[in-house]
């Protein structure tokens, strides 16, 4: 018997903020995405096995990784 799986990623913008980038220190539009990875059994997603979030900035593009708790601090 044959089994398909595997693990898919998948990135979602979560939301747009406005507040201070850490590297170019402008005012600009900060966009925060979630990227979860997910186990497959052929190719149907069942449960995700990790989260991670990113904040990239609209002004200098900048893409930094965020914990859970600095992207509640953002929301
Ligand atoms: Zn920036």
């Amino acid at each position: 018997m044959l089994i398909l799986f595997g693990f898919n990623t998948r990135v979602k913008e979560l939301f747009r903020r406005q507040a201070v980038c850490s590297n170019c220190g402008q005012h600009a539009s900060q966009r925060v995405d979630e990227r979860s990875t997910r186990f497959t059994v052929f190719f149907i997603p069942l449960f995700t096995t990790r989260r991670r979030y990113s904040r990239t900035c609209a002004w200098c593009g900048i893409t930094a990784e965020l914990s859970k708790s600095e992207k509640n601090a953002l929301a």
